[in-house]
């Protein structure tokens, strides 16, 4: 299961400044200010949904155990337990 990359609505990202927050209008899918993925409401809906143990950054980085198990594309860490085939 791998993660589509945001559907491309505008949405806006809140980019930490000195004393508050900004807002920057940007694009689901988009790569955010963390690192992460800037996603809308409707795709940060799904993804926790799909994705109820949450993620680091990218919706799919963390397996069912609550590891981190790497983006989709870049380096994987392996969770002993996904490899033993265990499941909660
Ligand atoms: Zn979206
Ligand atoms: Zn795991």
């Amino acid at each position: 299961m791998s993660w589509m990359s945001g559907c491309g609505k505008d949405t806006v990202q809140m980019i930490p400044t000195k004393f508050s927050y900004k807002e920057v209008r940007s694009t689901c899918g988009q790569t955010s200010f963390h690192g992460g993925i800037v996603l809308c409401e409707d795709c940060e809906a799904r993804a926790e949904r799909l994705y109820p143990q949450g993620w680091s950054d990218i919706p799919g980085d963390t397996c069912e155990h609550g590891n981190y198990i790497g983006t989709p594309g870049g380096y994987d860490y392996i969770c002993g337990l996904c490899e033993m085939g265990e499941k909660i």
